[in-house]
């Protein structure tokens, strides 16, 4: 079945960061045509519109900007009724708010409710592909996917594992960790478009049984993700140093049990000593960089310029981290993360901004041949965004010339509010009211 969106379409097919506007693909009227929900061709519409059989439904989003669908490298769904908790940095917020509403979804009705709402929002915001965190309940992980497959998106999520350092509600033992995300696995990663990411929550949240359980896990199914946090906040690090004192640093206690790899998308990343870059660099895993969360909770300034160091550049993914993140919009997330890398004396360009949400994430999460991109065969995900969205961007938009500008705006102003569309596979999931 062949269909087309209409508009000005914006991909990436390289680096901005290292190939400048070379990287980008931008065609003032341009057209998708979609056969099946992968991307059947996308250029020019004056000359792809002839080629269309009679009839081809023609969805026309001009003068709006299409765009790949928005991608997040973390976020947590049970922690969507956590957002906006005062006045705690890490350590506090997990025990005054996010360990007692994770507890709500032991209660499969709740999971499935919470579940519909974060999809639903997610679509809202443009974002069709995520690295989802459920709780330490497999029927959180159950609700999530089930609701994912019912839309078509590709999502992927894991049962936290975690035996100690929370209420007893939250604990599972590292015998039964396993044997959980052992069977969620085999149930979904690869189930449609579903995959499995193994989500030990953190070093001071599993004993070494269960990070030895966890390093088995990876071991068998070298194939999934495998998602964690690392070096948030000093207390914690603190933490993690007197629980392991054998250990070098943070990064080697992942490390001893094979958690390190090219598929491990680390959270925060944002205290790492320079052996530990080093370590990262050279296990080929990912440092995902969570601006809202880091800027709401107290937790440091991430570096990007250092990740880029070319003694030990390390692959850097971008994310909300809602619940501690404070949008679930990955345009406003990125105006964030402009500001904690301005503060730094480092610049983040409008193009290197757009590729670090679309296909520099699809990279990160090893799903670049799929998704991130308007290239032939890719399924076909896509957000149209209007950067005239609210008054004060309409009028903002009065003086815009070039589409970096257009861009820049987009990250600094905007938010769900211009989104005024989101596909999934081909499909409106999303129209703005
Ligand atoms: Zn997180």
């Amino acid at each position: 079945m062949l269909k087309a969106i209409r508009g000005r379409l914006l991909w990436y097919v390289s680096d901005p960061e290292t190939e400048g506007a070379a990287a980008r693909r931008y065609v003032e009227d341009g057209l998708l045509v979609m056969r099946d929900g992968l991307v059947a061709a996308s250029g020019e519409a004056a000359g792809l519109l002839p080629m269309l059989p009679e009839g081809t439904p023609v969805a026309d989003h001009r003068p709006h900007l299409v765009t790949p669908g928005f991608i997040d490298a973390h976020i947590h769904y049970p922690q969507t009724q956590v957002v906006a908790s005062f006045g705690a940095t890490l350590l506090e917020w997990l025990e005054r708010y996010t360990f007692v509403e994770e507890q709500l979804f032991a209660d499969p009705d709740h999971a499935a409710a919470g579940a519909r709402f974060f999809l639903d929002e997610l679509l809202r915001n443009g974002t069709t592909t995520a690295s989802v965190y459920c709780t330490v309940h497999p029927g959180s992980v159950e609700a999530l996917f089930a609701e994912s497959a019912r839309r078509g998106t590709r999502m992927a999520a894991g049962k936290m594992m975690m035996d100690r350092g929370a209420p007893p509600p939250l604990l599972d033992t590292a015998e039964g960790g396993y044997r959980d995300a052992k069977a969620l696995i085999g149930r979904w990663h690869g189930s449609g478009r579903q995959l499995y990411a193994i989500s030990p929550r953190f070093a001071l949240s599993s004993t070494e049984a269960q990070l030895a359980a966890v390093g088995q896990l990876v071991r068998e199914h070298p194939d999934c993700l495998v998602q964690t946090h690392l070096s948030e906040n000093l207390r914690e690090i603190e933490a993690v140093a007197a629980l392991h004192p054998a250990d070098r640093d943070y990064a080697s206690v992942y490390d001893r049990f094979g958690l390190l790899g090219p598929r491990s998308l680390l959270g925060h990343c944002l205290h790492l000593s320079e052996e530990e870059f080093e370590l990262l660099h050279a296990r080929d895993a990912v440092a995902v960089f969570c601006p809202t969360s880091n800027t709401f909770l107290g937790s440091g300034l991430f570096d990007w310029a250092r990740m880029r160091d070319p003694r030990h550049p390390i692959r850097v993914a971008v994310a909300t981290d809602i619940g501690g993140g404070t949008s679930y919009s990955m345009l406003a997330t990125m105006g964030e993360a402009y500001k904690v890398l301005h503060l730094q004396g480092q610049s983040l360009t409008p193009d290197a901004a757009f590729h670090a949400i679309t296909r520099g994430n699809a990279i990160a999460l090893g799903l670049d041949h799929l998704i991130g991109s308007f290239e032939p065969g890719r399924e076909c995900d896509a957000v149209v965004l209007d950067a005239g969205a609210t008054p004060s961007m309409a009028r903002r938009l009065e003086r815009v010339r070039a589409l970096e500008e257009e861009l820049f705006l987009l990250t600094t102003m905007g938010d769900d509010r211009c989104v005024a569309a989101t596909y999934v596979m081909g499909e409106a999931a999303h129209r703005r009211g």
